[in-house]
């Protein structure tokens, strides 16, 4: 069993790639982004919790991210390996993450990192917003969600290379390219 967290700013690729390798490898794709897009449009007392902060392009807190983090880990006992995709976003999430998978006996054996210039994410998410229909990827909401990777979640990016499991991966290119990039790391060990 693999499991891998898929990490990375808005705008990085993380959706398309990990398509793309639950199709190859069969991952057990968990999207805390698509989770709580779930939850606002069938209006649950969890969506409803969240639209706001949502909307506004902030993180939600730990306390009920790592809550629903955990449900969905709950939901999937047999499953032959997780791709973490959006999550985590907090070093208390990167904590919180490998505690679960300690006490299933198991761990996060890879982290790849999208890396794509500030500049490159901010064309590629004006162009998203022609069609994805997301409040959060207008422009001011934009600002605040870079602005939450930049300031909270690439502080995740030296817990995971202290001990050994960061690579990586230039996301600028072809698609295809790309996704060899990704998949030379998960081959190689
Ligand atoms: P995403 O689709 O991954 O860009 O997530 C969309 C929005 O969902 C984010 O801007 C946050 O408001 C929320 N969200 C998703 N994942 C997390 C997370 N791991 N921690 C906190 N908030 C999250």
């Amino acid at each position: 069993m693999v499991n891998l967290v898929l990490f990375g700013p808005p705008g990085a690729g993380k959706g398309t790639q990990s398509e793309k390798l639950i199709e190859k490898y069969g991952f057990v794709h968990i999207s805390t982004g698509d989770l709580f897009r779930w939850h606002t449009k069938n209006e649950t007392s969890l969506g409803k919790k969240v639209k706001e902060i949502m909307d506004s392009g902030a993180l939600v807190p730990d306390s009920i991210t790592i809550a629903m983090l955990k449900e969905e880990l709950d939901k999937n006992p047999d499953a032959n390996g997780f791709l973490f995709d959006g999550f985590p976003r907090t070093v208390d999430q990167a904590q919180a993450l490998d505690q679960f998978m300690k006490e299933n006996n198991s761990g996060i054996h890879f982290v790849i990192a999208l890396d794509v210039p500030e500049k490159e994410l901010r064309e590629r998410i004006a162009k998203r917003k022609l069609t994805s229909n997301r409040a959060d990827d207008e422009v001011e909401k934009l600002n605040k969600r870079v602005n939450e990777y930049f300031g909270k979640t690439i502080h995740v990016l030296p817990y995971y290379k202290k001990n050994d499991r960061l690579n990586t991966v230039n996301g600028v290119g072809e698609i295809d390219k790309i996704f060899s990039a990704i998949c030379a790391v998960l081959d190689k060990k």
